[in-house]
C-alpha cells in the first residue's frame, strides 16, 4: 500500500514539474515577440535620503504587460529570459529606456538599473552601457547599475573586469539585496561598491525580530566603517523608518514611501 501511495506522488511530482517546464518553454517563445510587440514597460520606485525626506532617485522595474496574461511579474519571466539568453536584449532595453526618460526629467536624480548575472557576464554589456549613455545624453553619475552578489559567482574575474570599465565611465554600482547571499562579505571585499542595498527580508522582520533590528544595525556599521553608503529596501511602517533614522541608514526605498509607478509625469511633479 505505501508503495501505491509512493507511485501515485511521484506521478503527481512529474506531472507538475512538466507542467511547470511547459510554463516556462511558453513563456521563453514568447518573451522573443514581447519584445518586439513593445510589451514591456518600465514602472519607477523612489528613493530618498532617510534624514531629510529628500528624493535621491528611482528604481526602474521592468513589468510585462500581456496581451492576454496581463501584468506579468519579474519574478516570473527574468529567470525565463537568463536561461534563454534573451535577457541580454531585454536587458538592453531596460537600459535604453529609462536612461531616455531620466534624461528627460529635468533633474539630476539617479536612475537605478537592475543587471542580471547574465549581461554582466556578457561581453557587449560594456559598448551597451557606453552607447546608450552618448545616446541619451544622460550624464553617466545619474546612473547606477544594481546587481546582487550571485551576478558575480560565474566568471569572477571577468565579471570584476566588466563592472570596473563601468566604473570608470562614471557610473555608479550598488550591491542589491545585501545579506541574502552565501558570500556577501567576499563579494563586497572583491569591489569598491558604492551602495549597499540592505535586503527587505530584514526590514520586513525589524519591527517584530530583534534579532532582525541587530542585522540591519550591523550592516549599517559595515558601511559606516567601509564609507558606503547604505538604503534600506522593503520600508511598509514608520517604526522601520523611525529605526533607520536612528540607526543611521542614509537611504530608504519601499512601500511606506511610494510604490512602483509607471507615469514619469509623477517624477516630474515631485
Ligand atoms: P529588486 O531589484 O530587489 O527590486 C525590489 C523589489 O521589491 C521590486 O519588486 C519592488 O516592487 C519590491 N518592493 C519595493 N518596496 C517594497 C515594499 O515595501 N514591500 C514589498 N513587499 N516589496 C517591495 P519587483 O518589481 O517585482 O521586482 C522583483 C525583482 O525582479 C527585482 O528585485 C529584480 O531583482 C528583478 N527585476 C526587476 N526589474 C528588472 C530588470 O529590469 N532587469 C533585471 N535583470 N531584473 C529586474
Ligand atoms: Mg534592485
Ligand atoms: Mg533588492
Ligand atoms: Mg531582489
Amino acid at each position: 500500500r505505501a508503495k501505491t501511495i509512493t507511485g501515485r506522488s511521484l506521478c503527481y511530482y512529474d506531472a507538475a514539474m512538466d507542467e511547470a517546464a511547459r510554463e516556462r518553454n511558453a513563456i521563453a517563445k514568447d518573451l522573443k515577440r514581447a519584445l518586439k510587440d513593445e510589451e514591456f514597460r518600465l514602472f519607477y520606485q523612489v528613493q530618498q535620503s532617510v534624514v531629510s525626506g529628500e528624493i535621491t532617485g528611482y528604481e526602474a522595474l521592468i513589468r510585462w504587460k500581456h496581451p492576454v496574461r496581463g501584468f506579468v511579474s519579474p519574478m516570473d519571466f527574468i529567470s525565463v529570459a537568463e536561461e534563454s539568453g534573451a535577457i541580454v536584449e531585454i536587458g538592453a532595453w531596460v537600459l535604453r529606456t529609462a536612461c531616455r526618460e531620466a534624461a528627460g526629467w529635468g533633474n539630476d536624480l539617479k536612475i537605478a538599473v537592475n543587471l542580471s548575472p547574465v549581461q554582466l557576464n556578457d561581453a557587449s554589456l560594456i559598448e551597451t552601457v557606453r552607447q546608450v549613455l552618448v545616446e541619451t545624453c544622460l550624464s553617466p553619475s545619474r546612473l547606477e547599475l544594481e546587481i546582487t552578489e550571485s551576478t558575480i559567482i560565474g566568471d569572477k574575474i571577468h565579471a570584476l573586469h566588466q563592472l570596473r570599465q563601468i566604473k570608470a565611465m562614471g557610473v555608479t554600482i550598488a550591491i542589491d539585496d545585501f545579506g541574502t547571499g552565501y558570500a556577501s562579505l567576499d563579494t563586497l571585499n572583491s569591489f569598491p561598491f558604492d551602495k549597499i542595498k540592505i535586503d527587505r527580508s530584514f526590514l520586513m522582520e525589524a519591527d517584530k525580530s530583534a534579532q532582525a533590528r541587530a542585522i540591519v544595525r550591523a550592516i549599517l556599521a559595515l558601511g559606516k566603517s567601509l564609507e558606503i553608503p547604505v538604503l534600506a529596501e522593503g520600508v511598509e511602517t514608520e517604526a522601520q523608518l523611525g529605526l533607520l533614522r536612528e540607526e543611521g541608514c542614509e537611504e530608504a526605498q519601499g512601500y511606506l514611501l511610494g510604490r512602483p509607478v509607471e507615469f514619469i509625469g509623477a517624477v516630474k511633479a515631485a
